[in-house]
């Protein structure tokens, strides 16, 4: 049993913590794809988020429910993607070192990325798991705190903020469609919409290609697949085999979970870069399903875009208008 109770008082002290320290995003009206799919269409705009993702939002609670001792010494993750950026942001605002872990094959400018933002930056081991591996062993021998991208108490109430933040000026909402990777999104969201509004629907949409959550739910137990190349990278990685929150929240609080194609997701892009909002892929996904029909629509319906950390030079390869047949 999911206490909703529960995380509600985590989420609402969440949202207090939070403020100031993370944007309060927008919720956007999207006119011509209500005309189009015959329901209000709202976009919650969490691509605008500072560090380009909602993973802020997480890190920054995560952060500040430490101890001060903790903070000194020093935060670690294995991150080179959104969580990492958000938790060296998170980091540095409340005054924590930040250390992280990246295998040699991450590129250069992610790596100043991260520095630009105040971080650390170790090289450690031969792959990205070997570098959460060395991060997580040095969080043992250091006494430092590992902060987890998705299957953390503090980071899904964290993300759940948003959930508060959808009904607060949406309170008729009757569907909200999230991405989905390690959970903690949906998590979280969900935990917030269905406390407030029992009714609502929330789903959940993964990429096709590579989806550990919508595997595992279907298996009815967490379960690795191959990662497999995708415009959707953010989604990409597993669920973690000995997975405490999130594998079960998911399962019973989402209504559905659905899968797009890579096509689908540039179509998401594309829509989204008609209205002036950059995405990646991760973050076109819940966009993408509605675009392509994929969800059943009976009201006032939520997509959240959330994150648009994308390479500019994709970016406009996907938006470039097709060459004729
Ligand atoms: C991390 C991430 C997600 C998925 O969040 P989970 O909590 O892992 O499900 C979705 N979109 C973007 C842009 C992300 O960075």
């Amino acid at each position: 049993m999911i206490d909703l109770r529960a995380w509600w008082t985590e989420i609402d002290a969440a949202a207090k913590r939070l403020e100031g320290r993370v944007l309060q995003t927008g919720l956007r009206h999207a006119d011509d794809l209500s005309a189009k799919l015959g329901v209000p269409v709202f976009l919650k705009l969490e691509n605008r988020q500072w560090t380009g993702s909602f993973k802020l939002r997480g890190a920054t609670n995560a952060t500040a429910l430490l101890s001060e001792a903790e903070r000194a010494r020093g935060l670690v993750t294995a991150s080179s993607g959104n969580h990492g950026r958000a938790l060296a942001h998170a980091a540095r605002a409340l005054g924590a070192r930040c250390t992280v872990f990246l295998s040699p094959q991450v590129p250069q400018y992610k790596r100043d990325a991260l520095a630009a933002l105040g971080a650390e930056v170790r090289i450690a081991g031969r792959s990205q798991d070997e570098a959460e591996d060395e991060a997580r062993a040095a969080s043992n021998a250091e006494g430092r705190v590992f902060v987890p991208p998705f299957d953390d108490r503090g980071v899904i109430a964290g993300q759940g903020t948003i959930g508060d933040e959808i009904l607060a000026r949406l309170p008729e909402a009757e569907l909200v469609v999230v991405p989905l990777s390690g959970g903690g999104l949906a998590a979280g969201v969900a935990a917030a919409l269905k406390q407030r509004r029992p009714g609502i629907r929330v789903i959940g949409v993964s990429m096709e290609r590579g989806a550990a959550m919508h595997a595992s739910l279907a298996a009815g137990h967490p379960v690795e697949i191959e990662e497999l190349p995708t415009l959707a990278d953010a989604l990409a990685g597993g669920i973690g085999r000995s997975n405490r929150y999130t594998f079960e929240m998911v399962r019973a609080l989402l209504d559905d979970a659905v899968l797009v194609s890579e096509e689908e997701i540039a179509e998401g892009i594309r829509a989204a870069a008609l209205l002036g909002e950059v995405l990646e892929g991760g973050g076109a996904v819940g966009l993408a399903a509605l675009i392509a029909g994929k969800l059943l629509l009976s009201g006032p319906t939520v997509a959240l875009l959330s994150g648009g950390n994308i390479d500019p030079a994709l970016h406009r390869k996907i938006i470039a208008p097709k060459a004729p047949a």
